[in-house]
């Protein structure tokens, strides 16, 4: 049984005699939230998780509000998957193209493709990252873009099954704080080393402060308090309608003739909103007043 105190919990830890920071994230109530709204076969559900545990874990280290995005692009199996996730631990998501793929690394269901990692501040400018899907693994793919974008070792450790999806990642901190320069290698290698001994059912299985002890127990870490994480999709009734009424006219009126009833669906969550063109022109009326 998975731990109560772990599960769509992210955490934030630091190692206090090392410039070394991590977080760690066990989702499963999230992920099958996440996985409800299509009939995902197990190759989609576990990239599905992958991508999640590790949008959640970029995302808990935002110093403003906000959200992260990391979606992937191919011309292969995948054309697009995407996660999404708040500062405030709010997710969503979805896949397209062959939902029926088998399991096997990220880089068969996107060949040649593109992995982007959007970081959007509800205020100011928003920061867009790309990097070729060239490894065969998320976790690798993800290392190499920290280090090429920010210049900071960064590992990902990423562990799904049927039920769930966890994720641990250790990064430097950007500058020399705590160590000699010549201890910062050495230090960030033993950390990696250490994490690299744990089996992905401990990532999973075991309560986050137990999985700290064990990896790093002779060290000082500190470890935060944790952030809930929960699905969310912030589509409404009011935003399907206005994406109709932005459609030209003729659009609009072509569209109720050939049926009474325009349905729009929600990619993220499932939800269904109906429209009859009454409710388009009523729109249109509240806006003229
Ligand atoms: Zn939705």
């Amino acid at each position: 049984m998975l731990p109560s105190t772990s599960i769509d919990e992210s955490y934030r830890f630091l190692f206090e005699d090392a410039d070394v920071r991590g977080e760690t994230v066990v989702l499963k109530h999230v992920l099958d939230d996440l996985l409800a709204s299509h009939a995902y076969g197990a190759g989609v559900r576990v990239l599905l998780g992958q991508f999640a545990v590790s949008a959640v874990m970029i995302a808990n280290n935002l110093k403003f509000d906000g959200k992260v995005v990391l979606q992937g692009r191919s011309d292969g199996p995948l054309s697009l998957i995407m996660v999404e996730c708040s500062s405030s631990g709010e997710v969503r998501g979805l896949a397209r193209g062959d939902l029926d793929a088998p399991e096997g690394p990220l880089s068969e269901h996107l060949p040649q493709g593109i992995l982007t990692l959007t970081i959007e501040p509800d205020v100011g400018k928003r920061y867009q990252g790309i990097i070729a899907v060239e490894r065969d693994e998320l976790a690798d793919v993800l290392s190499d873009y920290f280090q090429q974008s920010e210049q900071l070792a960064t590992k990902f450790w990423l562990s799904t099954r049927a039920d769930s999806a966890a994720g641990l990642m250790l990064q430097q901190l950007p500058t020399q704080l705590v160590v000699e320069a010549s201890s910062r290698l050495d230090q960030w290698q033993t950390l990696c080393a250490l994490a690299d001994t744990m089996t992905p059912h401990e990532l999973i299985d075991v309560d986050t402060d137990r999985l700290l002890y064990q990896l790093f127990n002779q060290w000082q870490v500190t470890r935060f308090e944790p952030k809930t994480v929960k699905f969310a999709c912030h589509c409404s009734r009011d935003r399907s309608l206005n994406a109709i009424r932005l459609l030209p006219k003729h659009e609009i009126t072509e569209l109720f003739e050939e049926q009474k009833t325009v349905t729009m669906d929600c990619e993220m969550c499932g939800s269904s909103y109906h429209f009859a063109l009454n409710d388009v022109n009523q729109a249109e009326e509240h806006t003229l007043h």
